[in-house]
């Protein structure tokens, strides 16, 4: 079965935008987002800019704050700082990378843990792996979601991750491990000094792949039977399109798909799910519902 996230995506806005307009029809505050874009970075850009219509489309109020790539350390501290009191402000995010002459570890335990709707702070990643109320990163959240209103079976099961990034394979593996619904897999956790992939993808019933290398997963390297949840974006060249591009996924679809009993397809899996994950949190931090 496909899992579809590009509709589950969809069903979480239309939630939220139910929430905001019994928000609005009391009279009270509405969600307020805001964005760090520090420099121009295409692929940045795009990113934030489908944020912010993101919450226009559910009735938030969103904020973009734009500095130059020339931006000192000391300059976006300032700008952290600022958003940190601003009291209108529920969450707001430093749109990543940010140029390499900022400290990126130190802009993030800047941001207000309350504000910190990425989940990237510290403490809030600490508050995850203690299963504390927090904000989940979003791509992370979003693959919960995904497991979670697919009703996948995941108690007992053994739960193999490829890769160990902090914004996806390393919160996955956690997450993962948790005594929660999802979660209470078996875990295994697999990076580039993995001698033999093969040997742990064949035991997986749960396969997570971030590692950002198109169609690396191949249909020998699975069971038959697998939940397949593939997270990589990649851009190829392709003769097959107006644009010139597609993008593609860290499995081999076709041949992965013959076995999977689910899989997410690059577009339309995991990718739509990051930004109703993002919006999720916000809603969380305008009702107070993780610090208070
Ligand atoms: P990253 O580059 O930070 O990390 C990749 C990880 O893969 C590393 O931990 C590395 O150890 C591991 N790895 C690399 N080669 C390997 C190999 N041969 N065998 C085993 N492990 C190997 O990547 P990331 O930021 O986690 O992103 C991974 C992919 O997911 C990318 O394609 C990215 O575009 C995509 N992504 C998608 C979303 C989304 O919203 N869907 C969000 C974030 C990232």
């Amino acid at each position: 079965m496909i899992i579809d996230g590009k509709l589950i995506s969809l069903q979480i806005q239309d939630e939220i935008a139910i929430e905001v307009n019994k928000i609005k029809s009391n009279g009270g505050k509405l969600p307020h987002l805001a964005a760090i874009l520090v420099g121009n970075d295409g692929a940045s850009e795009t990113y934030v800019a489908a944020k912010v219509k993101a919450c226009e489309k559910v009735g938030f109020k969103s904020t973009l704050v734009r500095m130059p790539s020339t931006t000192t350390e000391q300059e976006l501290l300032e700008k952290v700082n600022e958003l940190n009191a601003d009291a209108d402000l529920d969450g707001y995010i430093v749109q990543l990378p940010i140029p390499k002459h900022i400290n990126e570890h130190k802009i993030i335990e800047a941001i207000a843990p309350e504000k910190d709707v990425d989940g990237f702070h510290a403490q809030n990643v600490g508050r995850m792996a203690l299963n504390l109320p927090t904000y989940l990163p979003a791509t992370p959240y979003g693959i919960m979601q995904l497991l979670e209103r697919y009703k996948i079976e995941t108690v007992g099961k053994h739960c193999v991750v490829i890769g160990r990034s902090h914004i996806v394979g390393s919160p996955m593996s956690i997450l993962m491990a948790r005594n929660t619904n999802p979660g209470n897999c078996t875990v295994t956790l697999c990076h580039s000094r993995t001698p033999d992939l093969k040997e742990f993808t064949l035991k997986a019933d749960i396969l997570i792949v971030a590692l950002g290398k198109p169609e690396f997963v191949t249909a020998d390297m699975v069971k038959e039977g697998v939940v397949i949840i593939d997270v990589g974006i990649t851009r190829v060249t392709s003769d097959k399109t107006k644009t010139g591009f597609k993008l593609v996924g860290d499995v081999k679809y076709d041949e992965v798909a013959a076995k999977a009993s689910y899989i997410t397809p690059v577009p339309g899996g995991v990718g739509p799910m990051t930004i109703a994950s993002l919006l999720k949190n916000t809603l969380k931090a305008s009702r107070r519902e993780v610090y208070f």
